[in-house]
């Protein structure tokens, strides 16, 4: 399978909001099975199109990195967040980066499947942790928005390495 190239920090189309996926053809899925392929050979645990240079509301979740258990999301949703909870993420357009972010500690999406019907995820744990992070990358906003100043100095040799990349 063909992998996709990894967008990274600083890259503007990070900053893009995606477009909803009007229909769920062969193209859409063929870009979603190398999305799974990427994501798990670059040893993650979430992947958002933004994240391969793929204008749609698409991201693929998992708590385990295991292709099998991947949660393909298409136009996700948020419908409810509850509770607030700290906990280290990194992303896989920011390599070499590690921060705390505070996110809700639970959430319940609404999204629609590779096969076309809508589903609702809810989770409390790294999953829901997962689909905040990716559905924010939809919507063109990085865990680098989310960092206090404290862990953007923690980590500026890391992004000073990233900007001097490009
Ligand atoms: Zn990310």
């Amino acid at each position: 399978m063909d992998l996709l190239p990894i967008v990274t920090y600083p890259d503007p189309f990070l900053r893009r909001t995606m477009k909803a996926v009007e229909a769920i053809d062969d193209e859409v899925r063929a870009m979603c099975d190398r999305m799974v392929a990427t994501m798990v050979e670059a040893n993650g645990i979430g992947l958002a199109a933004a994240q391969v240079g793929w204008d749609a509301r698409v991201a693929i979740v998992s708590d385990n990195g295991v292709p099998e258990d991947c949660f393909v999301l298409i136009n996700p949703e948020i419908d409810e967040t509850w509770g607030s909870e700290a906990m280290e993420e990194g992303c896989l357009s920011f390599p070499g980066v590690a921060a705390m972010i505070t996110r809700p500690q639970g959430v319940r999406i609404r999204f629609t499947g590779l096969d076309g019907q809508d589903y609702v995820l809810e989770d409390d744990e790294l999953l829901g942790r997962c689909c905040l992070h990716e559905i924010d990358h939809l919507d063109g906003v990085t865990f680098l928005r989310k960092m206090t100043p404290a862990d953007k100095l923690a980590n500026r040799r890391a992004l000073k390495r990233l900007e001097e990349r490009e």
